[in-house]
């Protein structure tokens, strides 16, 4: 039986930064994995870091190649009724965000973990955690055809969306909070240069389409699609031939297309879980809450719930004070549900849902107008976007 003070499920960004954290304040820790390494980092998903994820990314000594390779982006724009529209985020802020993809991120913290010598299991099967309401909660797992048992203080549980943690409370003691979007993102990589320096959000009468980037010389660009919608249906001509049509004349002049190195249908959804602590097991990232990713937020918020959990389970080991962990799940409900509104905002001023009818579609361009005119409006659209404070 192996020992350890805190076992973490999973190994995405808010398993392995709070692994990577917590070896920082000298708390050991192991990480379960059901997958490869090779397979998590298969995963395309979030590229937009706040400034905070890139601290905490700095705080465990594996920001070096964000900051290398990483843009540095200042605003974002908004498209709608032909032209388009800036969001000074800097001006408005002072602060700024960064485009870097959750694989590179994902990858940094592994090299950090392996080159620090920690233990992370990949291709750990069955994984249950177990006693989680007494004060010797364990893990156990499969490895290799062979049943094995962590022994441990606190579970992490940051095994995302589909983890094992959150189903194993019992349902009595959680409240879940739910709106899934009747929609979903049909999103391609391409080794394109970006349409733009800065990101796209594109309001359109055919609906929603995003044009984003991991580089200077690699695109990612989203439609809204119907949800029972399958990538065969999509070949890149007409994924090509959307997007140019939900965007403005110039941005549609310029897109240069290629052939599609990834292609996915990702559904939108808002989630919140509630608490994010049982006992000595804790929620963290996705496990815990989902938003959908218009307003850039579900790594981000993965990554502050890292910190206040590592923060939490320092003060634990260090100071022998429970106050951190106990307010644990009131701290980060506090900063994702403000994250949940602004995404969920987002995603209503910003997609053609099956009733916007007229009227509806004059109210997102009203309220479009006033966002990109009003000072106020733009600096609250900003600071949110640019990461509200931990
Ligand atoms: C298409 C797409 C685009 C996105 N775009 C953005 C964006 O632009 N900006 C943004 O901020 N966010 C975005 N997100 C969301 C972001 O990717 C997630 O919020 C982020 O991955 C959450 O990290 P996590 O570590 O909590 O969960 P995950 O990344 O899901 O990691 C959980 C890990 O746990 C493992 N696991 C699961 N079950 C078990 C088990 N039983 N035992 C052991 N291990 C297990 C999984 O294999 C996985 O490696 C996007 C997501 C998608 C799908």
């Amino acid at each position: 039986m192996l020992r350890t003070k805190v076992a973490i499920i999973g190994a995405g960004p808010a398993g392995l930064l709070v692994g990577q954290l917590l070896h920082t304040y000298g708390v050991d820790n192991v990480i379960l994995e059901r997958h490869t390494g090779e397979y998590v980092l298969s995963r395309i998903r979030a590229g937009l870091l706040e400034e905070g994820t890139v601290a905490l990314l700095d705080e465990v000594g594996a920001g070096s190649r964000a900051h290398r390779e990483g843009l540095i982006h200042e605003g974002i724009e908004l498209a709608f009724g032909g032209s388009r529209h800036r969001i000074d985020l800097k001006g408005a802020t002072g602060k700024t965000v960064m485009i870097y993809g959750q694989t590179e991120l994902t990858l940094d913290l592994m090299n950090a973990r392996r080159d620090a010598g920690l233990v992370s299991i990949y291709e750990a099967a069955d994984v249950t955690p177990l006693d989680f309401d007494t004060d010797q909660p364990r893990v156990i797992y499969v490895k290799d055809g062979t049943t094995h048992e962590i022994a441990c203080d606190f579970i992490a549980g940051c095994d995302g969306f589909h983890g094992i943690s959150r189903a194993s409370v019992k349902p009595s003691a959680i409240e879940t909070f739910e709106r899934v979007y009747p929609f979903g993102w049909l999103g391609i990589l391409s080794d394109t240069p970006p349409v733009s320096h800065e990101l796209i959000y594109s309001n359109h009468a055919r609906g929603f389409a995003l044009c984003t980037m991991r580089s200077t010389r690699r695109s990612r660009y989203y439609v809204q699609c119907p949800l029972d919608d399958h990538i065969d249906q999509w070949p890149d001509d007409r994924f090509w031939d959307e997007l140019k049509r939900r965007l403005d004349k110039e941005a549609a002049g310029k897109l240069v297309t290629g052939p599609s190195i990834e292609k996915s249908i990702a559904p939108l959804r808002s989630f919140v879980a509630e608490p994010m602590r049982f006992g000595r097991m804790f929620l963290a990232g996705d496990a815990a809450h989902i938003v959908p990713p218009t307003g850039a937020k579900g790594l981000n918020l993965a990554a502050s719930d890292a910190h206040y959990l590592a923060q939490a389970l320092r003060e634990y080991y260090d100071e022998k004070s429970s106050a951190g962990i106990d307010h644990y799940s009131e701290k980060a409900l506090s900063r994702v549900w403000k994250a949940v509104r602004f995404s969920w905002w987002m995603t209503s001023m910003l997609h053609k849902f099956p009733d916007t009818g007229t009227f509806g579609a004059r109210i997102q361009l009203a309220e479009l107008d006033y966002v990109t005119h009003s000072k106020a409006a733009m600096t609250s659209l900003a600071e949110n976007y640019v990461g509200l404070p931990y």
